[in-house]
């Protein structure tokens, strides 16, 4: 006699209003339907299979691996499912335990649309079809809310949960930024504390706690938290996003998650719709404290603002030479066998100002150039596809709501479906490309203004040469002096040369 089970499951083509157990309690009733009309009878409750949990994979469904196991005995005729996506949206290998599991026992999918015989070529090429089918849904409308998140954060909203310290999370129109909450001048403490007074994070922590200033979930501030705040470019007002991802790898046969920090290219980084609490030379001296200080002996006060980031161009570095009666000078490590002539200290600086002038008067033209106004075009580009794209998947649930109410017979939605697929890959193609003009720009406007901050910073008659060398480093990779030996005459000494390297 023939022996068939069923098997429910809620997936996330489901709507979301409604329960685990009423969408079972729906499914049920239409496979028992479908069970006494065709299959002679409904199923026993001993054959039902309802899955509770909510586990994409088959290794997360404890009771899709029963299954499994049962089919493995080989008497039963048929699995009776709504549609085949019950019985996997999840990866490739998982379809092809199910594929072969159904296939070798000579086991029938039962749909009330169609009955799947896996030993049979065509239904199983189809079967197939339906399974990635689903998988390529899921995977789309995970996209699509990344991409929406992705658009949100590049207009410099804020969208993560919970606000950071200093802030309130604030609703403004349909989006959130932040505003400065009485939190901020903690954050003002807390740097003025590292960068001026020269701190360390623990230090930081235990003053804070002595004062009776509290962290918002826990009783005492951690060193962590304290390097966290120091390290976080939101109190500049940037937004920051993408930064430690979580990444999903196999290991030892199981899908373990971590949140490395991403590679650079992968972030977004962009000014926020929000005010700063500190300034950009602040936090970039906050940095410079982090692992980026020029090595100093303990006790000796560094007074050139170049250090380590000047080489002679036979490759030594530049000494910075103060004098007993006239300016301070810089020369070559080696002087002596090297042969390139020293300059005053005044002279190079001035000389750096101007190559730094010259870089970001570049910089601008770059932005102000026909290009920019392609850019522009991109922009309008941007908001289009992504309407289209709304537009799209707004058509793409409709045509599964056809589907599953019976509008539409399976071969009907195939064919709508690839032609609604290429269409989205045509957007999607069209949407990055115009995504990457955009980021040029932002980058180009990036160095503007980190080259602008180093200008101000040399030209800053309050900084000292160690923050000033601290922030060039973060900028300048290194500068290239170049000097010849020959002397003119002492009133017409020759030029010296310097090529800078940006970050
Ligand atoms: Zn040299």
């Amino acid at each position: 006699m023939a022996k068939y089970y069923m098997y429910l499951r809620k997936s996330r083509a489901d709507s979301e209003h409604e329960s685990v157990e009423e969408v079972l309690a729906k499914h049920y009733k239409i496979l028992q339907t479908y069970a006494s009309e065709k299959l002679g009878g409904p199923i026993p409750e001993a054959c039902i299979f309802r899955e509770v949990v909510s586990g994409e994979t088959i290794q997360d469904r404890p009771e899709m691996l029963r299954l499994l196991d049962l089919i493995q005995t080989g008497n039963i005729s048929g699995v009776l499912v709504v549609d085949p996506q019950r019985l996997s949206r999840g990866d490739l290998s998982d379809c092809g335990t199910i594929i072969r599991a159904f296939r070798y026992t000579d086991t029938l999918i039962l749909t009330p649309t169609k009955t799947y015989d896996l030993a049979d070529k065509f239904d199983r090429k189809f079967f197939e079809m339906e399974l990635t089918r689903g998988n390529d849904y899921l995977e789309y409308v995970k996209e699509i809310m990344l991409r929406g998140r992705i658009a949100s954060v590049s207009e410099g909203n804020f969208i993560g949960s919970v606000a950071p310290y200093g802030y309130d999370k604030v609703k403004v129109g349909k989006t959130y930024t932040l505003v400065p909450n009485g939190e901020a001048d903690t954050i003002r403490l807390i740097y003025s504390l590292w960068v001026d007074e020269g701190i360390g994070s623990t230090t930081i922590a235990n003053r804070l706690d002595a004062l009776h200033i509290r962290p918002r979930k826990s009783e005492r501030w951690s060193n962590a938290s304290i390097r966290d705040i120091l390290k976080n470019p939101v109190y500049i007002g940037k937004i920051r996003w993408n930064w430690r991802k979580v990444v999903k790898k196999y290991e030892n046969g199981e899908i373990v998650s971590s949140r490395p920090k991403a590679s650079k290219d992968e972030w977004i980084y962009v000014d926020g719709k929000h005010e700063p609490i500190i300034t950009e030379e602040v936090f970039q001296a906050s940095l410079a404290r982090f692992g980026k200080l020029p090595r100093t002996k303990p006790k000796s006060k560094l007074n050139n603002p170049f250090a380590g980031i000047m080489h002679c161009s036979c490759g030594r570095p530049m000494i910075y030479q103060p004098q007993q009666k006239s300016a301070a000078r810089l020369h070559c490590a080696y002087q002596m066998r090297c042969g390139n002539r020293s300059a005053t200290y005044q002279e190079v600086e001035e000389e750096v100002l101007r190559s730094l002038r010259h870089a970001i008067e570049d910089l601008k033209e770059q932005l102000d150039s026909p290009l920019a106004e392609d850019t522009t075009a991109y922009k309008s580009v941007i908001r289009t596809v992504r309407k289209e794209l709304n537009a799209l998947e707004t058509q793409q649930e409709r045509l599964y709501e056809f589907l599953e109410t019976g509008v539409y017979t399976s071969d009907v939605f195939v064919q709508r479906n690839a032609v609604l697929a290429a269409r989205r890959q045509e957007l999607m193609d069209a949407l990055s490309e115009a995504e990457a003009q955009e980021v040029s720009e932002i980058s180009v406007q990036d160095k503007i203004l980190a080259l602008s901050g180093a200008v101000a910073i040399i030209e800053d008659p309050c900084a000292t040469a160690e923050a000033k060398n601290s922030f060039l480093k973060t900028i300048i990779r290194d500068i290239i002096y170049h000097r010849e030996t020959e002397i003119r005459d002492k009133w017409h000494p020759v030029p010296f040369s310097l090529e800078i390297f940006l970050k």
